[in-house]
């Protein structure tokens, strides 16, 4: 089966970012940015690298962008080009077209032309620490939809040793244990007499105020 095969335009924090990461998970990167010595920076640790101009539909259509699976917009502040880089993927027939955000005017714009998922780094990964700052159990959450939750929940001292029957946050507040994270291996679907011990990761799925009214009971 071949790689993903990604395109990436603008190499700036976000972007770059992206394009490494993709690359670990043993994705194909073309990456392009027209500051030459960006392209410099990441010339070895992505697949391909270009220095153009997003917003040239030549040099899109030249370098075959419409053969990728996903193209990248992570250009933030220069709008316009985002929005027109945006637009010559989805043109040019990118089948997932994923952009970088930096207000909600420029989201909105991005997902009126069609834009397939629109992403807000700063504002999200704000969002994150704040709750990561407030809640120290908490080591990530996925927002399933406006009232429900994922998240990622450290077992603090005072659960260690107590059997999930014993904690049970399910009978009193709604919210259910669906894996547990162990040193050795993870737990799908426990049950109720698994015990947990400290520092064990606990993924828990329930309304926002289930969890955090679990969270708050165990707050060490
Ligand atoms: P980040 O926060 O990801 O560092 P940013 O939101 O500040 O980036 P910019 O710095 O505007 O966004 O852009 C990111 C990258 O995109 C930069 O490396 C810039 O050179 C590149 N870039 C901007 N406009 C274009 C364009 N029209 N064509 C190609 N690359 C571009």
């Amino acid at each position: 089966m071949r790689a993903s095969q990604f395109v990436i335009l603008g190499l700036g924090r976000f972007g770059s970012s992206v394009g490494q990461e993709l690359m670990e998970i043993g994705c194909e990167v073309l990456g392009v940015d027209r500051d030459e010595e960006k392209v410099d920076e990441f010339a070895g640790s992505l697949t391909h690298t270009v220095v153009a101009d997003a917003t040239d539909e030549e040099v899109l259509r030249s370098v075959g962008v419409r053969n990728f699976d996903c193209g990248v917009v992570a250009i933030g502040d220069d709008i316009q080009a985002s929005i027109l880089a945006a637009i010559l993927l989805k043109e040019l027939g990118v089948k997932q077209v994923v952009a970088k955000a930096v207000t909600e005017l420029h989201g909105r714009v991005l997902e009126r032309i069609g834009v397939d998922r629109v992403v807000y780094p700063e504002r999200d990964m704000g969002i994150r620490v704040a709750h990561q700052l407030t809640s120290p159990n908490l080591l990530d959450f996925i927002e399933l939809s406006k009232e429900y939750t994922i998240a990622e929940l450290t077992v603090p001292g005072c659960l260690s040793g107590k059997s999930l029957a014993n904690v049970n946050p399910r009978g009193r507040f709604g919210c259910s244990v669906v894996a547990i994270n162990k040193a050795r291996g993870i737990v799908i679907a426990p049950n109720a007499d698994d015990v947990l011990n400290e520092k064990d990761v606990m993924v828990v799925i329930g309304t926002n105020e289930q969890i955090e009214q679990f969270q708050h009971s165990i707050r060490s």
